[in-house]
C-alpha cells in the first residue's frame, strides 16, 4: 500500500510500504485523514515523542475492509479514537486512560494514518451515521480535543479563546454549545478571524491591531472571563490569559509550547486563578464529540478547508508551514 512517510525532518515521501496485518483487529481503508498542528511539529522535527521515520496522521475515518471482531463488518463506516491505553496501570485505574503510562498513539507504537490501510482494535472505533461523511468523521478527533478543553465551561460563562486555528475555532464552537453567554476569540491571521466571524463568533480580535486584554476585559463586563482557553503556543498568550481571567476563573492550556516561558505568576496568586492543562481526551470525551458530529449538533463541514490526494501531502505540508490560509486540510488516501 501507499503511505506518506516522514523520512527526515521536513522530508515526506509517498512510498510503497507493506500492507498491515490486522490479526484479531479491524482493517480499515482510510477515507479521510486530517492534518493537525502536531503533525506539523513532527514534520519540522520538534515533536517531543513523534520522531522520523514515521507515518504522519492521527485524525481519521475509514471503511471496514475486514474485522476479526464481531462488533464490525466489512463496509461499516467508522472514525478512530487514536489512543490505546493499557487499562491496567495506576493512571488508567484512576479513570485517566488518556494519561496511561503505556499509551500508544499513531506514530508511537502504532502506525500513522496517512496510508491506504490502517489497523485498529474495535474498542477505539466509533460508527458514523449514514448521512455523515468520512470528512466529518475525521473531525471527531479535533472536536474531542475542544470538548475536553472546554469541560470547565458552564452555561452563562464568558469564554475567551486565544488562537483561532482549527482547535481554537472548535473550542469556541463547543463553548457556545455548552451555553457560554459570550465567546471572544483572538487570532493574528485575517483568514481565521473572517472564518470565526462567519461562524457567528461576535467578538473576534486581532491581537496585533488592538489591545487584547483591555478589549477583552471590557467586553466581559469588567471582571474578566470565567474560562480562558489558550490554543496558541505564542509566548505572549500565557500572560494575556492570566490578565483576561476573572478572579477564581480557569486558564486552560492546550498547546505544546516551543520552550520554557517566563511569565509573571502574581495574577495566579492574587486572583486565585486555576491553571489547568488539557491533553487529548478520554473515551467519554471522544464519545461526546462523536455524538456532536454524528447528530450535526455541531456541524463541522465549514471547518474543512480542503480535501487533497495522498500524493499531495509533501506540498501541502510545505504550504501550511509557509503560512497558507486553511483551517483543517484533510487527505483522502483513496485518491
Ligand atoms: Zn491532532
Ligand atoms: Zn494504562
Amino acid at each position: 500500500m501507499k503511505a506518506a512517510v516522514l523520512e527526515t525532518p521536513r522530508h515526506v515521501s509517498v512510498v510503497e510500504v507493506p500492507d498491515p496485518d490486522a490479526g484479531d483487529d479491524v482493517l480499515l481503508r482510510m477515507r479521510a485523514v486530517g492534518l493537525c498542528g502536531s503533525d506539523l511539529h513532527t514534520w519540522a522535527g520538534h515533536h517531543p515523542f513523534r520522531k522520523p521515520p514515521v507515518v504522519l496522521g492521527h485524525e481519521g475515518a475509514g471503511e471496514v475492509v475486514s474485522s476479526g471482531d464481531p462488533r464490525f463488518r466489512a463496509g461499516d463506516r467508522v472514525a478512530v479514537m487514536p489512543a490505546l491505553s493499557c487499562w491496567e496501570c495506576t493512571r488508567c485505574e484512576a479513570g485517566n486512560p488518556h494519561l496511561c503510562r503505556h499509551k500508544r498513539v499513531p506514530g508511537l507504537g502504532w502506525a500513522g494514518m496517512l496510508s491506504e490501510y490502517f489497523v485498529a482494535p474495535a474498542r477505539v472505533l466509533v460508527p458514523l451515521h449514514d448521512d455523515i461523511g468520512f470528512d466529518e468523521g475525521a473531525m471527531i478527533e479535533p472536536v474531542a480535543v475542544g470538548w475536553r478543553a472546554t469541560s470547565g465551561v458552564r452555561a452563562g460563562d464568558a469564554v475567551a479563546v486565544l488562537g483561532g486555528g482549527a482547535i481554537g475555532s472548535l473550542a469556541a464552537a463547543v463553548s457556545r454549545h455548552r451555553g457560554a453567554r459570550m465567546v471572544m476569540v483572538s487570532d493574528v491571521k485575517q483568514h481565521n478571524r473572517e472564518f470565526l466571524a462567519s461562524q457567528g463568533v461576535k467578538l473576534v480580535v486581532d491581537p496585533i491591531a488592538s489591545d487584547l486584554v483591555s478589549v477583552g476585559v471590557e467586553a466581559s463586563g469588567g471582571d474578566g472571563f470565567d474560562v480562558v482557553v489558550v490554543a496558541s503556543g505564542h509566548p505572549s498568550c500565557l500572560a494575556e490569559a492570566l490578565a483576561l481571567c476573572r478572579p477564581r476563573g480557569q486558564v486552560l492550556l492546550l498547546p505544546m509550547f516551543g520552550g520554557a516561558l517566563s511569565v509573571d505568576l502574581n495574577p495566579v496568586v492574587l486572583k486565585e486563578v486555576t491553571v489547568q492543562g488539557s491533553t487529548i481526551y478520554t473515551p467519554a470525551d471522544f464519545a461526546a464529540a462523536a455524538r456532536l458530529v454524528n447528530t450535526r449538533a455541531l456541524d463541522v463541514r465549514p471547518f474543512i478547508s480542503a480535501v487533497v490526494p495522498l500524493g499531495q501531502v509533501p506540498e501541502v505540508l510545505l504550504a501550511i508551514d509557509a503560512g497558507a490560509d486553511h483551517l483543517k486540510t484533510q487527505i483522502d488516501p483513496t485518491r
